[in-house]
């Protein structure tokens, strides 16, 4: 489905990843875990096309795709719900929500075909606040909308970038269901998070960076290995 090879990007010429490797099956969930820092959201941003490859490449089903926009990227079916999630706050979230499903409209052949309803129907407290604008919506409410509108773009690709930061625990078991709906649908996932316990229950297997590189890759005995995730979490994460 997805693969980097190598690949080093960063900030104008600085690089913070250096010869990242990973790849995502299809119809697989895989996490990213590190510390504060570790280079996940730049992994993040520099797979959708928010920053350039600087080294290395990104392959989707075979394409190389490193030198394509992020308009393109998603075009290609790949969606991201970046951390901030930066919804449209002035615009209610009937808005937020029709814009994300124009351009979906425009993705032929897609294997995951979420209508607005779809939408609504996951996430059923939108139905009564359909006209509010979103920048009042909670935290949780806001992380929904902006789930919602990924889908909307009809992704084979979902990226979660800390879906679960800042959210009260209630709400952190919403989205995991959601999640694992999305997982049993078959949708292929790429989660970063820093909690590991969320992220193991998200996905199938996953990756550790460490100061932009991968240090560690956990098959999913390991990774569903509770005594693993503790001492990853003592090594990488501080506890
Ligand atoms: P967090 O969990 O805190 O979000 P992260 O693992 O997502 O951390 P990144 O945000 O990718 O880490 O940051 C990786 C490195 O890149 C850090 O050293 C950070 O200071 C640096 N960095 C991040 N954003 C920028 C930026 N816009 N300009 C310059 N350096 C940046």
């Amino acid at each position: 489905m997805l693969s980097t090879y190598q690949l080093t990007a960063g900030y104008g010429a600085v690089p913070v990843l250096f010869d990242v490797e990973i790849e995502i099956r299809a119809s697989e969930s895989v996490a990213i875990i590190g510390a504060n820092g570790a280079g996940k959201s730049t992994l993040v941003r520099t797979i959708c096309g928010l920053l350039p490859t600087m080294a290395g490449c990104i392959e989707k089903e075979g394409r190389s795709i490193e030198t394509l926009a992020a308009h393109g990227r998603a075009g290609l079916g790949i969606a991201v719900v970046l951390e901030g999630r930066h919804l449209f706050g002035e615009l209610s979230l009937e808005s937020n929500l029709r814009i994300a499903e124009a351009q979906g409209r425009k993705r032929k052949d897609v294997r995951f075909d979420f209508s607005f309803d779809d939408v609504l129907d996951l996430f059923p407290f939108m139905r009564a606040r359909l006209d509010a604008p979103v920048g009042v919506f909670s935290g949780g409410e806001q992380q929904m909308v902006a789930i919602g509108r990924a889908l909307l773009l009809k992704p084979d690709l979902l990226i979660l970038d800390e879906p679960s930061t800042g959210l009260a625990p209630k709400v952190v078991r919403e989205i995991v269901q959601v999640i694992q709906g999305l997982r049993r649908r078959g949708m292929s996932l790429l989660i970063i998070e820093q909690h590991v316990g969320v992220a193991a229950e998200c996905s199938d297997r996953a990756y550790v960076l460490a100061l932009g590189r991968v240090v560690d890759q956990l098959e999913p005995d390991r990774w569903h290995n509770r005594a693993t995730t503790d001492d990853l979490a003592k090594a990488y994460l501080g506890g």
